[in-house]
């Protein structure tokens, strides 16, 4: 038995709790990960949020990079001293249509790291060595630990808008999701406008490439007048009302991507769905190869995660920043 430092969630809508924890031996098909650095997502806020959770007391955090540090029996591929991420997408069932298809992450029967499983942020986690990400050994863990969620997401989110160099993309919302995508964007070629609510985000995504950096009010028109309308929209906050900004800032036959999770529903006009042909797409991480092509895109320097780095006693302050739209880029826990 050890006891670590870990961000809990107590119960279902309980205020998030760094305290300790008993961790014992890794079992069977188990990995001791210790963790050098974990991002903080939205959908912490969100699973914290959430009425119902699968398992709780949970340890939250599902952008996870640490070494391996202990094997339980059967624990294949991991040898001590590895490198491994610890993403949203935990096990699968590995034999149902999208298991066999690459898309594991539609599993009906899948395990989330941070949900259904306790999660990474903590000085040490025992995961399920089948859930785990390889992770290059030369990456700095606080740049790398947003590849796991946000960098996968973001990636996944532009395969779905599928555009060509020089199309044009709005990217509704400017955060730990927002900064990527927009790099992985300019990097294929595609001209990118941002939409944000922060004065800081959208100066923030002008220096990084941004063509177009507006407030969320009327952004629909505006891209409307300016660019002529975007081939694609990817909304990665969950607010109803950039959704509604984003299908307004499409062209006929454009695409509107929608990654931000919340449990509320959404208004979209059906004639001018049917009428301009527009295509509603959810999206949700990516397959495991195009994990692995993020973080090659960032050893090659062609994205880099804009990160903070913070004390894990730091995690319920950072969460509470998260919630009123403060966080530039990502925070980070380093440990
Ligand atoms: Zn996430
Ligand atoms: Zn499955």
């Amino acid at each position: 038995m050890m006891t670590v430092e870990a961000a809990v969630l107590p119960h279902a809508r309980a205020t998030v709790a760094v305290q300790p924890v008993e961790l014992g031996e890794p079992g069977a098909g188990e990995v001791l990960v210790r963790m050098e650095a974990c991002g903080i997502c939205h959908s912490d806020l969100y699973v914290a949020g959430l009425e119902k959770l699968p398992a709780v007391p949970l340890i939250l955090g599902h952008e996870g990079i640490g070494r391996v540090a202990a094997l339980g029996e059967g624990a294949a591929p991991w040898a001590l001293g590895d490198r491994v991420g610890i993403t949203f997408l935990g096990p699968t069932c590995g034999a149902c249509e999208w298991c066999c298809s690459d898309r594991e992450r539609f599993c009906s029967r899948q395990t989330n790291f941070g949900y259904s499983l306790n999660g990474a942020l903590a000085e040490y986690a025992i995961v399920p060595a089948a859930g785990l990400a390889a992770i290059p050994a030369d990456l700095p863990a606080a740049e790398a630990a947003p590849l796991c969620c946000a960098g996968w997401t973001a990636y996944g989110a532009l395969r779905e808008a599928a555009l060509e160099s020089g199309q044009k993309v709005a990217l509704f919302g400017y955060g730990g999701l927002g900064h990527l995508a927009l790099q992985m964007a300019c990097h294929r070629g595609w001209r990118a406008a941002v939409v944000d609510l922060s004065e800081d985000k959208l100066a923030m995504a002008r220096a990084a490439g941004a063509e177009i950096a507006i407030a969320a009010e009327n952004a629909g028109r505006t891209l409307q007048k300016t660019y002529g309308g975007v081939d694609a929209a990817i909304v990665l906050t969950p607010s109803p009302a950039a959704i509604q900004q984003a299908f307004r800032a499409l062209k006929r036959t454009g695409t509107l991507v929608l990654v931000g999770l919340s449990v509320n529903p959404y208004e979209l006009p059906l004639a001018d769905t049917i009428l301009k042909g527009i295509t509603v797409r959810g999206s949700y991480l990516g397959t495991r190869q195009e994990l692995a092509e993020v973080f090659r895109l960032a050893r090659s320097g062609a994205i880099r995660a804009h990160v903070h780095t913070h004390a894990l006693a730091e995690t319920p302050a950072i969460l509470e920043s998260l919630r009123r739209g403060e966080v530039l880029g990502r925070a980070v826990i380093a440990f």
